[in-house]
C-alpha cells in the first residue's frame, strides 16, 4: 500500500503558517500539485517556495476564507491555471480568542466565526464546481480542521468551541450532500498540535516552558502533535484507501481527550 496523489491538485486554506503549511507539504510530498492560500499573501508564497525547493509542486495564492468575493478568484485561478478540477480542499484556515463572554464583543464574535465556521461554508462553496468535476472522475475529500475544543473545552473560548462545534455539524450534512457526487467529506479534531497559535498561547503563560512540559504529560504518548502528525492522516483521507470514512469526525490528539481529570 502506497499513497500516491500524483496528478491531483489539493487547496490548503491557511497554508502560510503552522498545520497549514504542514499539510501542504506532506501533501506534495506524495504528489499533488498543492495550492497554498493564506490571507497573508507572503506566507502563502513562501510555503509554495519550500515545496518547490524540496522538489514538489506548488502554487501560492493570497486568499481570504471570509470573503466569497476572495474565494471566488481563488478557485477561478485554480480553473485557469491547473484544470482537471480539485481533488482535495483542505479548510484549515482558523483564528482564536480567549475571552470570556462579557469580554467577547460582537466584532471579536463575528471575526472567529467568519474564518472559522463561515470560512469553511465559504470556501467549500467556492471549490464546489472543480470539486464536482473531480468527484465525478475518481473522487474528491474535503478535510475539514474543527478542533477537540468541539467536543470537550475550557471556559473563556466561547466563539471559538461555538465555531469548531458548527463545522462539525456542518461536515455531517455536507457528507450526506455530497457523498451521492464522490465528494467525501470529513472532518479533523487537532489536540495541541506545535504550531505559532499554540506558542502565542503559551508565550501567554508565566512559565510557557513549565506550561508545555505539563502540556506533554496530558498526552499518552505523551507528546503534543506535529503538523505532519495532522497532514499523513490527510493524505491517508485522500488516498482511496480511506474510502468508507465519510462524515466522520477523527480526533489527532495523542490520546488527550481520554484522560478525566481528577
Ligand atoms: P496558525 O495561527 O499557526 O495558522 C493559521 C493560518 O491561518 C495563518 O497562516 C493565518 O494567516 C491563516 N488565516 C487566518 N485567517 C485567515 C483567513 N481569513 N483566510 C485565510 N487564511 C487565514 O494556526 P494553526 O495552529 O496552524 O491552526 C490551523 C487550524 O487548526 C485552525 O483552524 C485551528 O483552529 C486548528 N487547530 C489548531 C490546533 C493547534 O493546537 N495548533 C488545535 C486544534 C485545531
Amino acid at each position: 500500500m502506497k499513497i500516491s496523489l500524483v496528478g491531483k491538485v489539493a487547496l490548503v486554506t491557511g497554508a502560510g503558517s503552522g498545520i497549514g503549511r504542514g499539510v501542504a507539504q506532506v501533501l506534495a510530498k506524495v504528489g499533488a500539485h498543492v495550492v497554498a492560500v493564506d490571507v497573508n499573501a507572503a506566507t502563502a508564497k513562501e510555503t509554495a517556495e519550500r515545496i518547490t525547493r524540496d522538489g514538489g509542486k506548488a502554487t501560492g495564492l493570497a486568499g481570504d476564507v471570509s470573503s466569497d468575493a476572495s474565494m471566488i478568484g481563488v478557485m477561478e485561478r485554480v480553473a485557469k491555471d491547473l484544470g482537471g478540477g480539485l481533488h482535495v480542499l483542505v479548510n484549515n484556515a482558523g483564528v482564536e480568542l480567549f475571552k470570556g463572554i462579557q469580554d467577547t464583543s460582537y466584532t471579536d464574535w463575528d471575526k472567529i466565526v467568519d474564518v472559522d465556521l463561515k470560512g469553511v461554508f465559504i470556501s467549500t462553496k467556492a471549490g464546489l464546481p472543480l470539486l464536482k468535476k473531480a468527484g465525478g472522475s475518481g473522487g474528491a475529500y474535503i478535510v475539514n480542521i474543527a478542533s477537540v475544543h468541539a467536543h470537550a473545552t475550557v471556559p473563556n473560548l466561547t466563539a471559538y468551541a461555538a465555531a469548531k462545534g458548527g463545522v462539525v455539524g456542518m461536515t455531517r450534512s455536507l457528507s450526506m450532500e455530497l457523498g451521492p457526487l464522490g465528494i467525501r467529506v470529513n472532518s479533523i479534531s487537532p489536540g495541541f498540535v506545535d504550531t505559532p497559535m499554540v506558542q502565542r498561547w503559551l508565550n501567554s503563560m508565566p512559565n510557557p516552558q513549565a506550561e508545555l512540559e505539563r502540556v506533554h504529560k496530558l498526552h499518552a504518548v505523551p507528546r503534543i502533535g506535529t503538523p505532519e502528525d495532522i497532514g499523513q492522516m490527510i493524505a491517508f483521507l485522500a488516498s482511496g484507501y480511506a474510502d468508507f470514512v465519510v462524515g466522520a469526525n477523527l480526533t489527532i490528539d495523542g490520546g488527550l481527550t481520554n484522560r478525566l481529570q481528577h
